[in-house]
């Protein structure tokens, strides 16, 4: 546990630290949850230690985060929302009037307020959670679409480049350091022939038809908040990975994570497929915020999105393998190339699935159409 009075008298809180504990579950930050005295009233904040072996350059992600959210704060009281303040995170100043401070080891925290009465998920129950998960990360890029100023900081390059991707794999089989090629003749021939899907989005992003945007690039469900009562989405977190993409990555991802009917390393790859109401959910979920500010050529690959981010991601657990497992926490040997399979099962049972799925896309797009018509 870190000093996190001593943190927390870095920045600007206009009241009293009371006490601070651990808090939640993710599994790349330190996060702390810490009561202050406002004047006789207890509240609390998030102070968190970014970890800076994942994100190597903390000030310009804060740069980025802090941008952001101000904008998307801005946005929401232009609106005279009536829960502004509850519907993004705010970044708390450094008294030196930075977002971030730095710690005596060197360690980078920063403070947002706690959002109350919501919270994350580990796992998707429910279509309704789904449903509104999806439409709190379309809301998310529809109050960034318009941030003006320069591009946003690229805090991981290429983060979702697939032909690079695939590109990283090629080379990991022409290296075959680890002798583990033979193992894996027929993941390595399920991913190289499919190589023009890799290629499809960012060829049209080159093209100037799918436009760069910003974007999440971390849309599991454990990162929005769901109202305790409603289950509303109430409020996007976790923004680390916030920089230029296509809303594709983050709908795709969302597909990915939250439609299929086994966990990410199943090793039975039968039971492995897709749930079309699950992805219904998310498709009327998100157009219902996004249709407004996205182009015709996105809403036609968001089917086609779930399959790219699936295929991307075993093409990356496949790499990790014959890369002798570097990158990815394993728990047993083969554990990446059991993940590749599952998730190249995945991707076969989207391209099964994909006529119904481009079908649901069309039917919530044109109702909404019908919707802002009338
Ligand atoms: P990680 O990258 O480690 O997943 P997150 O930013 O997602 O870090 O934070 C970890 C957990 O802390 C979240 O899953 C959530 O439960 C909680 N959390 C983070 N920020 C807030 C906030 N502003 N209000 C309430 N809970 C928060
Ligand atoms: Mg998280
Ligand atoms: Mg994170």
């Amino acid at each position: 546990m870190h000093d996190v009075r001593q943190i927390a008298g870095l920045f600007d809180m206009r009241a009293d630290f009371v006490d601070a504990q651990p808090y939640g579950s993710g599994h790349i930050n330190d996060t702390y949850c810490a009561w202050y005295d406002q004047a006789g009233i207890r509240i609390r904040y998030i102070h968190q230690r970014i970890n800076h072996l994942i994100f190597k350059d903390p000030a310009s992600l804060m740069e980025n985060i802090d941008r952001v959210t101000a904008h998307s704060l801005a946005r929401l009281l232009d609106q005279n929302h009536p829960e502004a303040r509850r519907r993004t995170l705010s970044v708390i100043l450094s008294t030196d009037g930075k977002p971030y401070v730095v710690d005596r080891e060197g360690n980078f925290w920063r403070t947002y307020p706690f959002i109350e009465r919501a919270r994350g998920y580990d796992e998707i129950r429910t279509n309704l959670q789904a449903e509104q998960a999806a439409k709190a990360f379309g809301e998310f890029q529809k109050l960034a679409a318009d941030l003006g100023g320069k591009r946003l900081n690229e805090t991981i390059p290429n983060f979702h480049h697939t032909p690079k991707r695939l590109q990283a794999l090629q080379d990991a089989i022409a290296a075959d350091s680890f002798g583990r090629v033979r193992n894996c003749q027929a993941e390595i021939e399920f991913a190289l022939s499919r190589a023009t899907d890799c290629r499809k989005v960012t060829d049209l992003i080159a093209a100037g038809v799918i436009p760069e945007r910003v974007t999440h690039n971390d849309t599991k469900l454990n990162n929005v908040l769901l109202d305790d009562v409603t289950s509303e989405g109430v409020c996007v977190i976790d923004l680390d990975t916030t920089m230029p993409g296509s809303v594709l990555y983050d709908f795709g991802d969302m597909v990915r994570t939250a439609t299929p009917t086994t966990r990410e390393d199943e090793t039975d790859l039968s039971l492995i497929g897709i749930r079309l109401d699950r992805f219904d959910a998310l498709v009327r979920g998100y157009l219902d915020s996004a249709a407004s500010f996205l182009n015709r050529a996105e809403i036609d690959h968001l089917a086609f999105s779930g399959k790219l981010l699936t295929l991307e991601c075993g093409i990356r657990f496949l790499t990790d393998y014959l890369q002798g497992d570097t990158y990815f926490k394993t728990k047993r040997p083969g554990h990446n190339l059991d993940r590749c399979r599952s998730q190249f099962a995945m991707v076969k049972a989207i391209e099964e699935n994909l006529e119904r799925m481009e079908e649901m896309v069309q039917v919530a797009a044109g109702s909404l159409k019908i919707v802002a018509a009338a």
